[in-house]
């Protein structure tokens, strides 16, 4: 890898993403960390550019629309294009909270939302390079649409999430919206929505829906330039996340994003992952 090839990752100030920031330098890529905080994101950027690293630095809050236009510009007016784009940047309130209407509408809208429009502003920035480009978003098995334990229980809005054919953005706005409105009106616990970490969950389960939907349109254009959009679970990472409680350290939990990062293989695309092996959506 040279420092030719330009990756993106969002949240990279800490965590998994900074682990998948320094991970990715350290195979010679340059890596832009972005964070939320400027000053946050200039700190942890000098740890690496101070290791050797070819690693650069913008602001991105992926919740404020201008944030997003303001570092697609800088990118088209510093490097052109770019070649990776890691969709880590993410929330959880569910560790013991309940689903207040705010905490439910800040995951809907940073993990779903913050990731879709992230993606919509930097296609256009997407080359077509000998790598072919790529796109990877952190998910959770906690999105699994027919995970057994915790998942939508309409069968058949399950189906129609599932199936391509019938799969689409409204589809997915629809079902994040319906699920907020129950939030709102009190009822979402009748709605049949995922029992556990639920806002969490259905956030996730629209990056993975998300992410299946863009493969498809994505790879329908031409050769050359197509974009490779999939997903991956990092497992339960010892992180501010989960209150430091993971199995697993933010270095083994990036692996899997770093390797679907520089994959070679450009026919996986539309995949779930864990510790590099395909999962079920
Ligand atoms: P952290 O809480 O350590 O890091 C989250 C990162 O996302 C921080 O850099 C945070 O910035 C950033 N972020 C949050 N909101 C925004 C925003 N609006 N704009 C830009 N950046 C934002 O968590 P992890 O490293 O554990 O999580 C990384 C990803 O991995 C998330 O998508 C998470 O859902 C996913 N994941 C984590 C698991 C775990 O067990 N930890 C399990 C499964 C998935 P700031 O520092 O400013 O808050």
């Amino acid at each position: 890898w040279s420092q030719e090839t330009i990756a993106v990752v969002t949240g990279a100030n800490r965590g998994i993403g900074f682990e998948i920031a320094r991970q990715l330098a350290g195979h010679g890529l340059t890596v832009i960390l972005t964070s939320r905080n400027t000053s946050v994101g200039i700190e942890a950027s000098k740890v690496l550019q101070e290791g050797g690293f070819n690693v650069d630095v913008h602001q991105l809050d992926i919740l404020d629309s201008e944030s997003i236009s303001r570092f697609a510009e800088w990118v088209q007016e510093k490097y052109g294009n770019i070649d990776i784009l890691v969709n880590n940047a993410g929330v959880n309130y569910n560790l013991g909270a309940d689903n207040s209407v705010e905490f439910a509408k800040q995951t809907i809208d940073t993990n779903y939302y913050g990731t879709k429009n992230m993606i919509k502003a930097m296609i256009p920035l997407m080359r077509s390079s000998a790598i072919g480009a790529r796109i990877v978003n952190v998910s959770s098995r906690l999105g699994k649409l027919n995970g057994r334990r915790n998942r939508i229980e309409d069968k058949e809005l399950r189906e129609q999430l599932s199936k391509l054919d019938t799969l689409s953005e409204e589809l997915i706005d629809q079902t994040v919206c319906a699920f907020l409105q129950q939030v709102e009106d009190g009822t979402w616990e009748s709605g049949g929505w995922p029992k556990t970490f639920t806002d969490y969950s259905v956030s996730k389960l629209a990056v993975n829906t998300y992410t299946r939907l863009m493969a498809k349109e994505l790879s329908e254009r031409p050769e050359g330039e197509k974009i490779f959009v999939n997903c991956y679970c990092p497992g339960w990472v010892k992180t501010a996340m989960t209150g430091w409680a993971g199995n697993i350290s933010a270095e083994d939990a990036a692996d899997t994003g770093v390797w679907l990062s520089l994959l070679s293989d450009q026919a996986i695309t539309g995949k779930f992952f864990a510790e590099r092996r395909e999962i079920n959506f």
